[in-house]
């Protein structure tokens, strides 16, 4: 029987014992990778039985793949994710300022892994900075391909720098550079189709789990051309191909000019009232207090490559922290997705017991939804609640949690297997 997970006109086909392939990655990596997977083991098993079981196969990238291979990230590990169209990681090393370039990026950017979707829940119990933490419930989209994160920079000195720089002032005519003979450049391509296959992912979620609104995060006020033209080609397309199941802001601004504020507010809410998604926008830094002071107020979030770097470490601290904030990196059209970890490689506390396995778990039960197997997600969900209801956590936590018990990387995962009911 075939163990690879397919696309079959346009739906993913998973066989009842696919084989994953998974990273370990560095650092943290190590200690969190086996905890997950005996996790997750036992919640197929408790949901399916012998029926269904997913055989992991291991492929290399980072430290490890290097030891192994000479490589940081062999084509074999791409071939294998390929191949099986669904895997899983653990956090790789990036150095700073110089030295490669992120592996995590490289993969993303093979594959086109295009979402970045990150959730932003509370589980009762875990300690948080803000004061209804019961009332996050966001869902980021960040655009995964583009934006500073193409890696096209021209460092100081070099030709290539000079060349750029003589491009911009000569036949440009940009005369805005400040200090032109020490500036080093960045470049930030944001494009209409990859604006679009994020914002049209985004909507769809939205409305496949009736959530309320989706928000186009953006610094347009200042990058017109890139994040301003992201908010509009946003905009666009929820009239254009979503017309029926959204109603925007900028229809909104619109009713409001012709008709003045009483009719727009009663648009808003017999749209409200109808069930559709309401897609508005903010500007970035306003976001970021914004989702502080009214979570309430945002649920799916579609933004570009860094801001959504940002925002996803900002919301995870409002639940907990990155130790158990998952995400996914997926290509819709061609089924290809990474799940993984969104912390780093910790390598402060790498081999110590004190690593928080939460977010490669939850990032594992996003694979589960993703695959269809949604009774064994809901078992790790469930066994979780429970373990944080017990006050028993990783240090991470338990630092800020009077009275907690304090677990293991691998007692915590042990914790959660014994409280699947
Ligand atoms: P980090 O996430 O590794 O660590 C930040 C802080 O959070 C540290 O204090 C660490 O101990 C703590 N922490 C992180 N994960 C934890 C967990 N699971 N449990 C408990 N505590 C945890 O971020 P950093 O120090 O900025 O980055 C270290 C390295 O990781 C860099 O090379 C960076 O490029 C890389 N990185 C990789 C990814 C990825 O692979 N997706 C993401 C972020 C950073």
């Amino acid at each position: 029987m075939t163990k690879k997970t397919k696309i079959v006109n346009g739906k993913l086909e998973v066989p009842n014992k696919p084989t994953i392939p998974f990273i370990e990655g560095d650092g943290i990596g190590k200690d969190i990778t086996g905890p997950s997977q005996r996790v997750i083991d036992a919640a197929v098993f408790k949901a399916y039985g012998n029926s269904k079981k997913i055989e992991w196969k291991e492929v290399f990238a980072g430290e490890k793949a290097f030891h192994e291979t000479g490589t940081y990230l062999p084509d074999e590990t791409v071939k294998a994710f390929k191949e099986y169209l669904i895997g899983i990681k653990g956090p790789l090393q990036t150095p700073v300022g110089g030295g490669m370039r992120s592996l995590n990026v490289a993969l993303r950017q093979i594959l086109d892994l295009y979402v970045c979707v990150r959730p932003v829940r509370w589980f009762k119990g875990v300690p948080s900075p803000i004061r209804y933490p019961s009332m996050v419930d966001m869902h980021i989209f960040r655009e995964n391909t583009e934006d500073i994160y193409a890696g096209i920079e021209y460092m100081v000195g070099e030709e290539k720098n000079k060349k750029f720089r003589e491009f911009l002032v000569n036949e440009m005519g940009v005369d805005k550079i400040r200090f032109p003979e020490s500036s080093s450049f960045g470049i930030k391509p944001i494009s209409k189709e990859g604006s679009e296959r994020l914002t049209r992912a985004a909507i769809k979620y939205a409305i496949k789990r009736e959530l309320p609104s989706v928000t186009i995060v953006h610094k347009g006020n200042i990058m017109k051309f890139t994040e301003g033209a992201f908010k509009n080609w946003s905009y666009d397309l929820a009239e254009k191909e979503f017309g029926e199941q959204t109603f925007t802001w900028r229809q909104l601004e619109e009713i409001k000019k012709d008709k003045g504020q009483l009719d727009a507010d009663k648009a808003l809410e017999e749209a409200k009232k109808s069930g559709k998604v309401i897609v508005k926008d903010c500007i970035t830094d306003a976001f970021l207090q914004e989702s502080l002071l009214h979570p309430w107020d945002h649920s799916v979030i579609a933004t570009m490559n860094l801001n959504g770097d940002y925002v996803s470490d900002q919301l995870a601290a409002m639940v907990g922290g990155i130790g158990i904030s998952p995400g996914a990196n997926i290509n819709y059209k061609s089924g290809y997705a990474i799940f993984e970890a969104t912390h780093g490689t910790a390598p402060n506390i790498a081999g110590t017991g004190k690593a928080n396995p939460g977010s490669l778990i939850l990032s594992a039960v996003m694979m589960l939804e993703y695959m269809g197997w949604t009774d064994a997600a809901e078992y790790v969900y469930d066994a979780m609640e429970h373990v944080f209801a017990k006050r028993k956590v990783t240090s991470d936590l338990h630092a800020q949690m009077e009275g907690a018990t304090l677990l293991t990387t691998s007692e915590f995962a042990d914790a959660i297997i014994k409280n699947m009911h």
